[in-house]
């Protein structure tokens, strides 16, 4: 079975074809899409298709671009969602110091506190890190998080290996393929076998040969294939190690193969 670690479904890039995008991606043979909200609206319109999908699970919070725009509840109303069968984690949630306009002490107290609810609910949480590295690891480390999804893994390969270390899992999406990251494929090598997952964070961040078009789950094949010949180990062999990964991070050891 093969698991995109990392997606956003409810984004508007697929309201002409979301159902068929799925279906494509069944069909080729993803069992668990991990679909991330990036607000409190996108978290529930992500949970509403993970109730009409079985290959569907939802990560629910508020990414560090959309934490300047909640109200005084947000925290509770995310809480209920947290609760709900379907969400297997709080994501997508975390730290960007390269695009975002939010002040970095709005970003860290919303970060602290998704990581800190994660911890209470039992769930994992989903950390988006741009340029960000230290932050994001103090918060984690300070709030005693241990289930722990890096998305797009972009830090060197030091830190690679000492956040695999602190029992995190590390996500590569499509920029593993590009030519010119080989630096990430170090970083790569780096982790052990039982922390990596891979992901497509689709719509966005296509991998090669699609790099630059919309993203989509089914082409998760060519980032665990860059991942398989990074690591010189089969693909098959690899598609089995994520897939226990996933679902020791994501809690769904029992979920139906
Ligand atoms: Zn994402």
């Amino acid at each position: 079975m093969l698991v995109d670690a990392h997606l956003h479904l409810d984004a508007p890039a697929f309201d002409a074809d979301r159902d068929a995008v799925i279906a494509r991606a069944t069909a080729a043979g993803v069992g668990l899409m991990v679909s991330a909200g990036t607000s409190l609206d996108g978290s529930r319109r992500t949970l509403a298709l993970a109730e009409r999908h079985p290959a569907v699970r939802a990560a629910v919070g508020v990414h560090p671009d959309a934490v300047d725009r909640v109200d005084d509840t947000w925290l509770d109303a995310l809480r209920a969602l947290a609760r709900h069968p379907r969400v297997v984690a709080i994501g997508e949630v975390g730290l960007d110091y390269a695009r975002s306009r939010v002040p970095r002490p709005a970003q860290q107290e919303a970060f602290r506190a998704q990581v800190r609810l994660a911890v209470r609910e039992g769930l994992p949480v989903v950390v988006h890190d741009r340029e960000a590295h230290e932050d994001v690891e103090r918060i984690l480390r300070d709030e005693g998080a241990t289930r722990v999804v890096c998305h797009c893994f972009s830090g060197p390969p030091d830190l690679a290996a000492r956040w695999a270390e602190a029992g995190w899992m590390l996500s590569f999406a499509g920029p593993l393929t590009f030519a010119s990251a080989g630096a990430l494929r170090d970083a790569a090598r780096r982790v052990p076998a039982d922390r990596l997952l891979v992901e497509t964070d689709a719509p966005y961040l296509a991998p090669v040969p699609r790099r630059g078009r919309r993203c989509e789950p089914v082409l998760i094949v060519h980032t665990l294939r860059a991942l398989a010949e990074a690591r010189d180990v089969r693909y098959d062999i690899l598609e089995a190690i994520i897939e226990r990964n996933a679902r020791a991070v994501f809690g769904g050891e029992e979920w139906e193969r």
